[in-house]
């Protein structure tokens, strides 16, 4: 067919989400999942869709348009962005927002030298909340937009207070204050903390024996994850964890509250809400997997982000369609 085609990296919560988003398209095929583990072990039963070893996917270089990199942002992505994107067109959801300047340099050396394109940091944030913040920014030049996340279920503070010592299980959600959302709504344009916009809430399945109280002191002091937010711990049973927590939800705002002409109050908001992050964030990848492969087309080389990505591009409608239904 003459459907774009497509590759998974990695077949995580991410990948496996990448895998359904892409069958409830009609115009993009999937050719192969690539993993570290052995490939039988993922147990793909789609007619067409190979599982490979990663060792091998330079031989799938001319079956594959863009390869959908859904490897962790921590380890994962470092590595595997620079070296699939001298092979192939890639898209990847990388987020951690303060080393994005340098993998950016990273990824447009590999993908400019070897005329790929690799779109970078796709997803909802980053990824849709960027654009947002960008436009209402643009718009509304005075002060600056704010961002919201949750409720949500957070997979790097959920990982931390794993690590704490006697946890056996554990989650961990975000909540965004409604009464600072409310004040922002309002164009008070308030200076908010950390603290002031979210606070946290922990559902943690102790060892055996372990000291609960000492398992809390340590989550709700941890620098950088909790130290700076209320944090509420609760302890819960295997069962009860199983049971209320195994969705990921999650989602947020950007509120931007401006004025124009001094007089008229301007409210820009955008929100979602999710109840899956891994199988939206997905969903964003794979719409962006048009425009890896429209670019390249067009020999628009080296790394990109969702500024450089005109929405047509990421859309299986044609320019008149869009104009004629979506304008
Ligand atoms: P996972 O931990 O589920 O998967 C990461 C990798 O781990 C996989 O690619 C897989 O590689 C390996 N893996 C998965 N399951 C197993 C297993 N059972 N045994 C051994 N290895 C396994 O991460 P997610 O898919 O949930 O998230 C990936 C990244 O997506 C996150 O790090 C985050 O940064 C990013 N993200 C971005 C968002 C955005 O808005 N931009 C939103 C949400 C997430 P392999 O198959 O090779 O073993």
């Amino acid at each position: 067919s003459s459907n774009i085609k497509l590759g998974i990296v990695g077949f995580g919560n991410l990948g496996k989400g990448a895998a359904k988003a892409i069958k409830a398209t009609s115009d993009l095929d999937l050719v192969a999942v690539f993993t570290r583990r052995e490939p039988e072990s993922l147990n793909i039963n789609e007619p067409g869709v190979q599982a490979v070893h990663i060792d091998h996917a330079e031989d799938y270089q001319s079956a594959i348009d863009v390869m959908l990199l859904c490897g962790g942002s921590a380890t994962d992505l470092p590595e595997q962005t620079p070296h699939f994107a001298s092979m192939f067109n890639t898209v990847n959801s990388y987020d951690t927002h303060a080393k994005i300047p340098e993998f950016y340099q990273t990824v447009n050396d590999a993908a400019a030298n070897h005329q790929t394109t690799a779109i970078i940091s796709v997803g909802w944030d980053p990824g849709l909340f960027s654009i947002n913040r960008v436009m209402a920014d643009a718009i509304l030049p005075e002060g600056k937009s704010y961002s919201f996340w949750g409720e949500g279920l957070s997979q790097g503070h959920s990982d931390a207070v794993r690590r704490v010592n006697g946890v056996k299980n554990g989650v961990q959600y975000t909540i965004p204050s409604e009464e600072a959302i409310e004040q922002v709504r309002s164009g008070a344009n308030p200076e908010l903390s950390k603290s002031d916009k979210h606070r946290r809430v922990c559902y943690v399945v102790a060892e055996e024996n372990a000291d609960k109280a000492a398992i809390e002191q340590e989550i709700k002091t941890m620098p950088n994850y909790f130290a700076d937010y209320h944090t509420d711990v609760h302890f819960i049973s295997d069962e009860e964890l199983e049971r209320d927590h195994a969705k990921a939800p999650h989602g947020g705002f950007i509120i931007k509250s401006g004025q124009t002409g001094s007089t008229n109050q301007q409210l820009y908001e955008f929100s979602l809400a999710l109840d899956s992050n891994p199988e939206f964030t997905a969903s964003v990848l794979v719409a962006y997997a048009r425009a890896a492969f429209r670019l390249s087309q067009e020999k628009q080389f080296g790394a990109k982000t969702v500024y450089d990505v005109a929405p047509s591009y990421i859309s299986p409608l044609s320019g008149e369609a869009l104009r004629r239904d979506y304008l």
